[in-house]
């Protein structure tokens, strides 16, 4: 996805841009493309971003070590702000949404970069605790998988294996 000129916004239909994609964004490795859609909207004071995305992960069972594909399914939104003042300048005081909700900020001749803020947004739907399935019997002693026998993911077999020789929190 293009980055997306902030100052250009205010001249779209509503001064929102609708950006459907289908892609994959370099670092995530996803088995499917990340599908969805992303609304930008500008809102003077600050840009209304959301997104409804899609994409299927192959991940490992941190107590099978088994891979399973687990659907990611990104439903979000947040409000940037578009800081006008420099960091010793106060900004205005009279805003319209709290404070609380404006983690970010850009320059409001600046750019918004979707890739950038979708990445983030997958990323922190990767679940923490990644579990097979509910009922999961973990590695049973008497039949130690061979890793020979799965298509493991090297890079995350050792984080599972990591993970396994850690207090269960
Ligand atoms: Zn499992």
């Amino acid at each position: 996805m293009e980055a997306l000129y902030i100052p250009q916004l205010l001249n779209a239909v509503d001064k929102t841009r609708v950006v459907s994609f289908q892609e994959r964004l370099p670092g995530l490795d996803t088995l499917t493309p990340i599908k969805g859609e992303l609304t930008v909207k500008h809102q003077v004071n600050y840009l209304e971003v959301k997104a409804q995305a899609e994409a299927i992960m192959t991940l490992t069972c941190n107590r099978c070590l088994q891979n399973f594909n687990h659907r990611l399914s990104i439903d979000t939104s947040e409000l940037i702000w578009l800081e006008v003042t420099d960091k010793l300048g106060h900004t205005p005081l009279e805003r319209e949404v709290a404070l609380d909700d404006l983690v970010e900020s850009l320059s409001p001749q600046g750019y918004f970069h979707p890739s950038d803020w979708l990445y983030e947004q997958v990323c922190l739907a990767i679940p923490h605790r990644q579990i097979c399935q509910a009922d999961c019997p973990g590695i049973q002693a008497a039949d130690e998988p061979n890793i020979d026998d799965a298509p493991v993911d090297h890079r995350w077999a050792t984080l599972a294996a990591l993970k396994t020789q850690l207090p269960d929190s």
